[in-house]
């Protein structure tokens, strides 16, 4: 079953050059367990489609659904309620510069209203799965890109969401290091049954992780498959 369904999306922006097309036509699914891959070049409208599914943006053209919600039919209130089930995590890794490890992971509890000792106990949980329960004290500046890139992943599972959106999460960070952010991803998914999409510009990272790949170019999907007979074709 799918858990994200995009039906002939588009979102379209006024531009003082005119108007912009960025997501043009584009009909997908996020089924329910899978690692999907979103490839394309810069420009190709994957920020927008992130945007798109995460409910920060609503379309212009066609309909979004999560789970069962369309989002264009959804207030406000039903639209956090949305965002707060789908974690997100980014190339600059966007933590707190001014909290510790823990306070970065705790922080949505925090927003979701738990108290101290669940949140600690469940940070505690969190940074242990991330293999950094002894770096909770340390601040973001005192960590490698990987670590930090694995806070970041902490914080978005926080408040147990199933899906996870990984927008360009290793395209700051090393091989060596993008290849442990990606079996991190991997165990996300089979150990933790959390949805995944990984949204790229590297083929590389989609190949090793991904079971599913869509490819964008401008605005639209250009292919859609499984990872081998996409990739494999001329
Ligand atoms: P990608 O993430 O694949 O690089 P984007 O979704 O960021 O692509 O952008 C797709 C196109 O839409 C680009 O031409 C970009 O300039 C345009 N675009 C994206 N967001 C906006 C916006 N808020 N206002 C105007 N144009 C935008
Ligand atoms: P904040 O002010 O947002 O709480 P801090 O970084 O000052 O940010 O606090 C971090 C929080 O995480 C505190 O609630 C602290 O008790 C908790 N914490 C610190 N280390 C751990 C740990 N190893 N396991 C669980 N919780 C921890």
């Amino acid at each position: 079953p799918a858990l994200v369904r995009l039906e002939h999306v588009s979102k379209a922006y006024d531009t003082p050059g005119g108007r912009r097309v960025a997501v043009d036509d584009v009909s997908l699914e996020v089924r329910e367990g899978e690692i999907l891959g979103v490839i394309g070049y810069s420009g190709a409208g994957k920020s927008t489609l992130v945007r798109l599914i995460n409910a920060l943006e609503l379309p212009t053209g066609g309909r979004v659904f999560v789970g069962k919600d369309e989002l264009t039919a959804l207030p406000e209130r039903r639209l956090r309620e949305v965002r707060q089930g789908i974690g997100m995590i980014f190339q600059q890794f966007n933590l707190f510069r001014s909290r510790t490890v823990a306070g970065n992971v705790g922080y949505p509890l925090r927003v979701a209203g738990l108290g101290r000792a669940e949140r600690d106990a469940r940070v505690a949980q969190l940074l242990d799965f991330v293999g950094l329960l002894d770096r909770a004290y340390s601040y973001p500046e005192q960590l490698s890109g990987g670590q930090k890139q694995r806070v970041g992943i902490a914080r978005a599972l926080a408040t147990n969401p199933r899906l996870l959106l990984a927008d360009e999460a290793t395209s700051a960070l090393d091989p060596e290091t993008t290849a442990d952010v990606l079996a991190l991803l991997r165990r996300v998914n089979r150990d933790l049954g959390v949805t995944v999409v990984v949204i790229t510009h590297e083929m590389d990272a989609i190949r090793s992780i991904a079971d599913r790949v869509v490819v964008m170019d401008q605005g639209k999907v250009v292919e859609e498959g499984e990872v081998y007979d996409v990739f494999s074709k001329p």
